[in-house]
This record gives C-alpha cells, sequence and structure tokens, in this order.
C-alpha cells in the first residue's frame, strides 16, 4: 500500500529502486557458541573478515582525490586505526578462544563493550566517537557475511535505508551501484551530506519512520531535494517521476553547456570563480572549467597522512606544478593550516588539546614552529619563478601575526635571492578571515593585506558557537542567521574600502542556493570546488545584479532565518514580488 515518509532533503537527484534494509546489529544479538575444534578456523574467518575491512578502505583511499581525499581522510585515519587497535584485536580472538563465540557474537560484545567507553567520556568529541565504531564494525560485520554467502547491504540498483551511513562507505555504495540512500537519523550539514552532494548521490536524511515502515524489497521513490520516501508509488507518483527525472536530466544537459560560457550577471557584470583545489586531478577540471584560478590550495594534504614531513624539494616540486598547471592564472596556496583537529603523523601538531578549534592551529601553529614554517615559505616563493602565486595564511585573528608572516617572508626572499633563485619581484599575501575577531578588526588589518578570502566554514562555527563537525547542532551551523549575514556584509564593505579583493572560499560558495545572497552582499569573487562551478555560474547568469544590490539592505534588516530564507525566495524572481523583509517589524 503507498505510503508518503518524510525526510530532509540532504542531496538532490531522484531514485526509483527496491528497498535494501540494513538493521543494526538485529542478526548479531543471539548468542551463538561454538564447538572447540572449529576455533581456530572462525579465528581465520574473524581475521579475514578484519583484512577485508581493511583493503576496502585502502582502496578507497587510493580512488579518492581531491576535496573527497580531504573530506574523507580524517574517517579513514580513525578507522584504520580502530580496525588495528590491539584492544580490538585481543578482545576479539580471546572472545572466541576463550568464550568460544562466533565471529559475529564476538564482534557484538566487543562493539558493546568499545560503545560504553566511548559513551561515557564527558567530552562531547570523544563520545560521538561512538559512530565511527558502529562504522567499523558494520563494516567487519558485512564482510563476515560475504563470506557466507549473504548478500551485501547495498546492490545495483537498490535503494539503501538504514540507520546512518558513514562518509567512508559512501564512494563503496555508489560503486556498487546503489542509487540513493535514506537514513532514519542524521542531518543535512554531516560531512556525510557534504560527500553525497560531491557524489551526486541522492540523500534522504532524518526519515525517523523509515527503518519502522519500509519493508525490505518495497518499491521506493526518494527524492533527495525535498525529502521526500514514497513507499510503493501509485501510477501518479510513477508520472510525477518521469517528469522530474526529465527535469534533471535537462537541467544537468544545461550545466554542461556552461563549460564554456563566460561567468556574468544578467545585466553584465563579470563575477570571478575560482577554484578549491587539491589534487592534479582538481586543477585539471578547474582548467577545463574555466576557473579564474586557484582560489585555495590547502597544502595540508602534503602533510597529512604520512610520518615524515615533506621538505623543501618535495613542496616546491608541488607547488610548482600547481603554478605551471594554472598557466597564467593566479595559484593561491594556502600555508599549513594543521591543528589538534588535523593532527599530522609527524607530531607537528598537539596531539591533543582541551579544544582544539581554539587551539594551536592555522597561522598561530606556523609561528609556533618557525623552521618548518620557513621550510614552506621557501617553497612557495621558489614556486613564485614559474608563474603567477599568492600566500594566503590561515587562521589570522590579529595584525600582530600578520606583521609577523610578512617579515619572515621578506627575510626569506632576500636569503633565496642571494642564493641565486630566480623568485617573483613581489608577492600578494592574504589572510583567511575566518576568526570574528579578524572580521571585526578587518580595517586595522588592511595594510598588511594584498587580498583577503572569508573562510566561511570556520567562521560560521566561530561567530555561532556551533562546532562544525557536530550533527546535535548541525541546525544551528548555517549561514542564515542574520549575524552571520551582517558580519559577511561587514567583511566585504571593509574590505571594498580598502580596495581588497575579497573572495569567500567556504562551502558555502560552492552551495548555488546562496550564489544571489553572497552577490547581494557584494561579493564578486567565488572559490568553489570545481564538481560544483557549473551550478554557480548558472545561478550567476540567471541573477540581476543591481536588482539584487538593491534589495540587501531588506536583507540586512531581517531578525531571524525565516526571514532570510523567505528574502532568498523572493530574490530568485529578484523584485517582482514584494520585498519581503523591508516592512516586517
Ligand atoms: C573555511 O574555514 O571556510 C575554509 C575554507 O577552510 P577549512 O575548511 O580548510 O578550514
Ligand atoms: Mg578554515
Amino acid at each position: 500500500m503507498r505510503q508518503a515518509l518524510a525526510g530532509q532533503g540532504a542531496s538532490r537527484g531522484i531514485a526509483l529502486g527496491r528497498a535494501r534494509l540494513r538493521i543494526a546489529h538485529a542478526a548479531d544479538t543471539r548468542e551463538q557458541v561454538i564447538e572447540h575444534a572449529q576455533v581456530e578456523a572462525e579465528v581465520a574467518r574473524l581475521h579475514c573478515a578484519l583484512d577485508a575491512a581493511r583493503g576496502e578502505l585502502n582502496a578507497l583511499r587510493e580512488r579518492l582525490h581531491g576535496a573527497l581525499a580531504h573530506e574523507l581522510g580524517e574517517f579513514l585515519d580513525i578507522h584504520a586505526l580502530i580496525l588495528d587497535d590491539p584492544e580490538l584485536l585481543n578482545g576479539l580472538d580471546v572472545l572466541v578462544r576463550t568464550g568460544h563465540y562466533g565471529a559475529e557474537y564476538a564482534l557484538k560484545l566487543q562493539r558493546d563493550k568499545l560503545v560504553a567507553v566511548f559513551e561515557g567520556m564527558d567530552d562531547p568529541y570523544f563520545r560521538s566517537r561512538r559512530e565511527d565504531i558502529e562504522h567499523v564494525v558494520g563494516r567487519v560485520r558485512a564482510a563476515l557475511h560475504r563470506g557466507t554467502g549473504e548478500a551485501p547491504a547495498g546492490i545495483a540498483g537498490e535503494i539503501l535505508v538504514a540507520e546512518s551511513v558513514g562518509p567512508a562507505e559512501l564512494a563503496q555504495l555508489q560503486a556498487r551501484g546503489v542509487t540513493a540512500i535514506v537514513t532514519a537519523g542524521g542531518s543535512t550539514l554531516s560531512h556525510t551530506a557534504i560527500l553525497a552532494r560531491s557524489l551526486h548521490m541522492p540523500l534522504v536524511v532524518s526519515a525517523h519512520e523509515a527503518l519502522a515502515q519500509i519493508d525490505e524489497g518495497a518499491a521506493l521513490m526518494v527524492d533527495g531535494s525535498s525529502g521526500e520516501v514514497i513507499c510503493e508509488p501509485d501510477a501518479g507518483d510513477l508520472r510525477r517521476f518521469r517528469v522530474r527525472r526529465q527535469e534533471l536530466a535537462r537541467e544537468r544537459r544545461g550545466l554542461q553547456k556552461l563549460r564554456r560560457a563566460e561567468t556574468r550577471t544578467r545585466d553584465g557584470v563579470e563575477i570571478r570563480l575560482y577554484a578549491n583545489a587539491e589534487s592534479r586531478q582538481d586543477v585539471a577540471q578547474a582548467h577545463a572549467l574555466g576557473a579564474a584560478g586557484i582560489g585555495l590550495y590547502r597544502t595540508e594534504f602534503l602533510f597529512l597522512q604520512r610520518n615524515q614531513l615533506p621538505d623543501e624539494e618535495e613542496q616546491f616540486r608541488a607547488y610548482r606544478d600547481l603554478v605551471l598547471g594554472m598557466t597564467g592564472r593566479p595559484a593561491t596556496i594556502r600555508t599549513l593550516d594543521l591543528g589538534a583537529d588535523k593532527a599530522d603523523g609527524a607530531g607537528v601538531a598537539l596531539a591533543s588539546e582541551p579544544n582544539p578549534a581554539l587551539g594551536l592551529r592555522g597561522v598561530r601553529l606556523s609561528l609556533a614552529r618557525l623552521p618548518l614554517f620557513a621550510t614552506q615559505l621557501r617553497a612557495i616563493l621558489r614556486a613564485s619563478g614559474y608563474g603567477s602565486l599568492r600566500i594566503l595564511v590561515p587562521m589570522v585573528s590579529c595584525r600582530e601575526e600578520m606583521v609577523a608572516v610578512r617579515a619572515l617572508i621578506a627575510e626569506l626572499a632576500r636569503e633565496l635571492r642571494t642564493e641565486g633563485h630566480e623568485i617573483a619581484d613581489q608577492f600578494e599575501i592574504g589572510a583567511m578571515i575566518e576568526v570574528p575577531a579578524a572580521a571585526l578588526a578587518l580595517a586595522g588589518l588592511a595594510d598588511q593585506l594584498d587580498f583577503i578570502s572569508i573562510g566561511t566554514n570556520d567562521l560560521m562555527q566561530y561567530t555561532l558557537a556551533a562546532d562544525r563537525g557536530n550533527d546535535a547542532i548541525a541546525g544551528l551551523y548555517s549561514p542564515l542567521h542574520p549575524a552571520f549575514v551582517r558580519l559577511l556584509r561587514e567583511v566585504i564593505a571593509v574590505g571594498g574600502k580598502h580596495d581588497l579583493p575579497v573572495a569567500v572560499c567556504g562551502e558555502m560558495a560552492g552551495d548555488a542556493r546562496y550564489t544571489r545572497l553572497l552577490l547581494a552582499l557584494g561579493l564578486t569573487d567565488f572559490s568553489l570546488h570545481p564538481s560544483t562551478l557549473l551550478e554557480v555560474r548558472q545561478a550567476v547568469r540567471e541573477s540581476d545584479l543591481q536588482a539584487l544590490r538593491r534589495r540587501a539592505r531588506s536583507l540586512l534588516r531581517a531578525k531571524d532565518r525565516a526571514q532570510i530564507e523567505r528574502w532568498m525566495a523572493w530574490s530568485k524572481g529578484e523584485g517582482k514580488d514584494r520585498e519581503p523583509v523591508a516592512g516586517s517589524r
């Protein structure tokens, strides 16, 4: 019988398929005891599954590049560490060898024990790591099931229905041909959701009734925009599905036509779309789509997932190749943004801090480790001899930091010239504006800057006191808070007053839903992942800049998110209807 369930659309796209349910632990709750003679074979089966899980993680890492690798790297590291954790492994062996439990049941017992440890921790960050244990155990369990001939959760043409799905699983599910995912929990701003959007995998989250109401094998229709999930759709639903699918295919074809198009508003103003890049593939894609340059090159990936620091030569080659790859268009290289939340294997960042987001991170860490910072800057300066290069400094909170960075760059440039290196005559040096203090004190910082790039991902978390990685408060972590919109406007305006080019390089810049809002606030430079460039170009081309700017005042007068959302809905029509906020009290 037809049934409609409501969730939240987290990744656009529609899908029709049979439901594949994944109900956590249902199969493993029964106690499972084995004979003494089976023990070694069971241990071997268990280790085979652990190896398979490790192999899957490795294969996944090799397939990922660029932003996906960046998004997933942290999860893959944590999952790999859990899989090699001696406590987990010894515990499992003891349970099978001494307790004579079957592998699945031993896995369940170990999972319960570890989850209890994490749940008992005071720190919400560590408590939230419980989810990682669940995902790792789920991966090993799936490998055990595969070994016994059971079908994996989610096969070609099916729609996976689960309590939650880990980011590391997504790419695999897609490779297996799963066409959409519905989760009972989760949020639209989780890493899983961000990643689903990059992979173009339709995803509906927070469909609370999904596991209770959907039967295994039921026909499902899923709309990742509206969050609608229809179980056993009727003829009318199927008609709607076909129409929607044609619309989406048309949209996609339309976007492809924009590959070589100009990025100009309807009233003829050129908007610059730069790319956020981390790999050669990103650089090549940025080029193919006509990006204005690289607006953010995150250098952390050279330092993560390894035990030794990259030396000057290795870094120089990476930066030089980036500059050469852009054939004259500017490449903006961000200096190291490590911290205890993105700790490197070589131990540059502190292994742990009480509050990593507020700790020794970004330029603070670089200035505290001067030899390391000097090595990176020397490599960047040497690459400047090969093309247009700009230096971007992350996590700046005060003028003194920029004064120190500029002095160091000047000294290193002198040193390199004396050594006979061919480097640029001048360098543009900019700051990421992602700490509210820097945003509010920008006028005083301006003489130390040649350009700025607003890191909305961090600026939002610090302005709204909402941890960007915490799903529990994901609803608060939104750019649509009036305070945040006003702060953005302030930074763009002060930057303009001091003749500083201003870009936004956080996720917000790559989300076409916010393009008009940013244009209304005065933004002309966007830096975004190449996978979203065409959508934003289309939104720019459909916008009337003068009309949007005329209405900026009413946007800045908004009192709450609902009023900003109404302004956004209205801005798509750009002024045909009455202004939504201006007259409201
Ligand atoms: C940001 O904070 O918006 C940003 C682009 O930097 P990252 O996401 O690397 O912290
Ligand atoms: Mg940041």
